[in-house]
């Protein structure tokens, strides 16, 4: 696993040969431009595949143990409260975070979108109403739905899977709870070694590709909106969450940053925090010293429906569009806004570009719809994918500080020392 870097030379730790690869990627890709990019792409390619290879079995094992190893009693309840507690506050001070920011810099008015250039939207499955959102959890076929990567109903299924498992009788449970902590340690040691092996030159490929397929313009497009979102996802990273994990955790934050590295990076490069889920599950575990327990109920979870940076991207998102559009939205509607948002956060699967296509959940909740939104939204995509990078990272990082103020409020220690 990665803790063979321990005591080595700088340049052969891991995050950093991590970062090095990322930088390579730039450098590669301005220079290589398309050439460069259609050759290595593959490799960029493979590193997600064989990520999202072990998601399921990930996700069902972790939960499965934690949530049998806690008990169906008071033990569960409390933390399943105190996790949902915590996702609602934050996705919601980094709601409240986007709404600042674009009524602060009002990046809309004045902007002309309607002539610039647009992408296709990217066909990804959305749920229409928060009832859809609801009724789309439950399974009708469990192997159906992990075959689909269905998150939300693995999740579901996983967690009854595990109240019953911790309410048979001691001469079944334990077999059963001693196979899927093996499996859940398979699943890890498996993570360790993808990350090893093939993490830096997939980075490298994914980077070279970006770069190489769009230029740095991906990253200069729509500047002053681009700019207003990056603004709003720094503060929620850099002041709100760490005031949440000095003040309610008591936790180091600096301490914190220095042992998500590694899951940071791999969310700016990946943008998908599913497929950085394994990723982030090996470092709160191993790093910031989070148990079993608490890392297999929480992180998994926290994956699927903890988004802050998506949260806070849907507000501003829906706002800079009334803004382009010259519609004033009140305080009730921007209240509507938030509440959709929070919603739109919880149904985005954790895959790249998922926060732009629940937009419309969003914009339909407050009568913006028809083809001139489109048009706008299909400009914002244009330059979607570093804010997707960055809001990834935003989403990681909440996950995981959650699990380590979760950790210490069930009276763990050594979190994060
Ligand atoms: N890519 C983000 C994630 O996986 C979701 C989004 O598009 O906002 O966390």
């Amino acid at each position: 696993m990665t803790e063979v870097n321990e005591g080595a030379k700088w340049h052969q730790k891991l995050h950093w040969r991590i970062a090095i690869a990322m930088l390579l990627g730039v450098i590669g890709g301005l220079i290589g431009g398309e050439p460069l990019a259609n050759s290595v792409g593959w490799l960029g390619t493979l590193f997600i595949k064989l990520l999202k290879m072990i998601i399921v079995p990930l996700v069902l094992t972790s939960i499965v143990t934690g949530v049998a190893s806690v008990g169906a009693g008071a033990g569960l309840g409390r933390l399943f409260g105190k996790t949902m507690g915590y996702y609602a506050m934050t996705s919601l001070f980094a709601c409240v975070v986007g709404l600042l920011m674009v009524n602060l810099i009002q990046p809309g008015v004045g902007a002309d979108l309607l002539g610039a250039d647009t992408e296709e939207m990217p066909g990804l499955e959305t749920a229409q109403s928060a009832v859809e959102i609801i009724l789309d959890i439950v399974p009708e076929n469990f192997v159906a739905a992990a075959a689909e990567t269905n998150m939300l109903s693995i999740i579901f299924f996983a967690i009854v899977l595990g109240v019953a498992i911790s309410t048979l009788r001691q001469a079944h449970r334990e077999p059963l709870l001693n196979l899927f902590e093996a499996g859940f340690e398979a699943m890890m040691r498996l993570t360790g070694g993808i990350i090893h092996f093939v993490a830096p030159i997939g980075v490298f490929a994914l980077i070279a590709r970006l770069v190489g397929t769009t230029g740095l313009g991906a990253f200069k497009a729509l500047g002053l909106y681009a700019l207003m979102l990056a603004c709003g996802l720094t503060l929620h990273l850099l002041v709100t969450l760490p005031l949440i994990l000095r003040f309610l955790g008591g936790i180091n934050p600096v301490a914190h940053f220095r042992n998500m590295t590694q899951p940071i990076v791999m969310a700016f490069s990946t943008s998908s925090s599913g497929a950085t889920l394994p990723i982030t599950i090996e470092a709160v575990k191993n790093r910031v010293g989070v148990s079993n327990r608490v890392t297999s109920f929480t992180l998994p979870m926290g994956a699927t429906i903890n988004m802050d940076g998506t949260a806070l991207y849907e507000c501003a998102g829906v706002l800079f569009i009334a803004q382009v559009m010259g519609v004033q939205l009140g305080f009730e509607q921007q209240m509507l806004v938030v509440f959709t948002a929070l919603l739109a956060s919880i149904g985005a699967a954790a895959v790249p570009s998922a926060g732009l296509v629940v937009i419309f959940i969003v914009l339909q909740a407050v009568n913006l719809t028809g083809p001139q939104v489109e048009l706008i939204v299909g400009a914002m995509l244009a330059v979607d994918r570093p804010l997707d990078m960055y809001r990834t990272v935003v989403n990681v990082f909440s996950d995981s500080c959650g699990a380590a103020i979760i950790a210490k409020s069930e009276g763990e220690t050594g979190i994060d020392e």
